[in-house]
């Protein structure tokens, strides 16, 4: 049997183990991809650190995965050897159950997979997903181009495009790291009046150069008062950790306006008078599905959205994770495996 690399974690908290494996193969309605790059998320980290409950191990983290169909299991007649694909979080669903019928996939309570935890992910020469998995990945995009699209990519497009801001409206993107700074090059060329919002007056020049129209120094300005200056905010896209920020910034919210959180927050405080009085909402929202990626590269390779990479070969897996986790990448680290 042919073998492979594979960079798994045998037991919560331990340490990337990079091991031989067999080579999958695909069964019914799977597709074996041979891996060219993965996107290391701070999702990863519920791998890592065993903080998603029932998770088996050993287990090969990696949702952010680009590279080539190699192989098509049985009943497979969307996808075939040599095509470009990517793969998500979001890693298949039911069809079947009432969330699935009304077209809430990321909502399936029979058989809601996610890559990297449900089945192994991406940290591996090859995979083997569901075929409902796959996106398309235009000729445009590199591998390493088009991986972090795959998760960070989705999520900030992904939420905007479903915000209620409309062109020429007030859109604010709190947070410049690996989200934001494609949160805040989306939303410019959505046609949204860009407010980016960070700490520091250090980031302007970044902010400036990702092409936003303003930049808020949520430490030298009250961020919520600034953005009411400038008219109010249709949508505020948190890309953060810290819920102390998104209560700082979610005061600067127009009439209608909508908060899209996507950054896992422990908790954040908004007033409910706030919110009713001017019928402003606080959302979550889930990254989408694989047409959503594939919606996400076009849109990408359209408007020449990239993200900003930090490169490393699949053999430093541990040295990159450790990178990702200082949270002093720019912006976004990417395995490679050579292939
Ligand atoms: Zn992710
Ligand atoms: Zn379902």
């Amino acid at each position: 049997m042919a073998k492979m690399r594979a960079a798994q974690i045998n037991r919560p908290g331990g340490p990337f183990e990079i091991v031989e494996r067999e080579i999958p193969q695909p069964g019914a309605g799977q597709v074996r991809i041979k891996v060219q790059a993965c996107g290391i998320c701070h999702s990863d980290s519920l791998v890592k650190e065993g903080h998603w409950p029932g998770l088996q191990y050993p287990r090969v983290p990696g949702h952010e995965v680009v590279g080539v169909v190699d192989a098509v299991g049985a009943g497979v007649s969307q996808w075939a050897p040599g095509q470009r694909v990517g793969v998500g979080w979001h890693g298949g669903h039911c069809g079947a159950c009432d969330n699935c019928r009304r077209g809430d996939f990321f909502g399936c309570t029979v058989n809601l997979q996610i890559t990297g935890i449900s089945f192994d992910g991406g940290y591996a020469d090859y995979m083997v997903a569901p075929a409902i998995a796959l996106a398309l990945v235009p000729e445009d995009l590199s591998p390493v181009e088009a991986a972090p699209l795959m998760c960070a990519g989705i999520t900030t497009y992904n939420a905007l495009r479903h915000s209620p801001a409309r062109p020429g409206d007030v859109v604010g993107v709190l947070g410049l790291g690996g989200l934001g700074h494609l949160g805040v090059q989306y939303a410019v060329k959505m046609g949204f009046k860009t407010v980016a919002i960070a700490r520091g007056q250090d980031k302007e020049a970044l902010a400036k150069k990702l092409g936003a129209w303003r930049y808020l120094d949520s430490q030298a300005q009250n961020p919520a008062t600034e953005l009411q200056k400038l008219g109010g905010a249709k949508a505020i896209l948190a890309t953060v950790t810290s819920g102390d920020a998104m209560s700082a910034v979610v005061g600067g919210l127009d009439i209608n306006g909508t908060m899209l959180v996507i950054g896992a927050a422990q908790s954040m405080t908004v007033s409910p008078l706030f919110l009713l009085s001017g019928r402003r909402s606080v959302k979550g929202w889930y990254s989408g599905t694989a047409i959503d990626s594939q919606d996400t590269l076009a849109f990408s390779v359209l408007s020449g959205v990239r993200s900003m990479n930090e490169v490393y070969p699949l053999e430093r897996v541990a040295e990159a994770y450790e990178r990702m986790e200082s949270g002093k990448a720019r912006f976004r680290v990417v395995l490679t495996t050579g292939q």
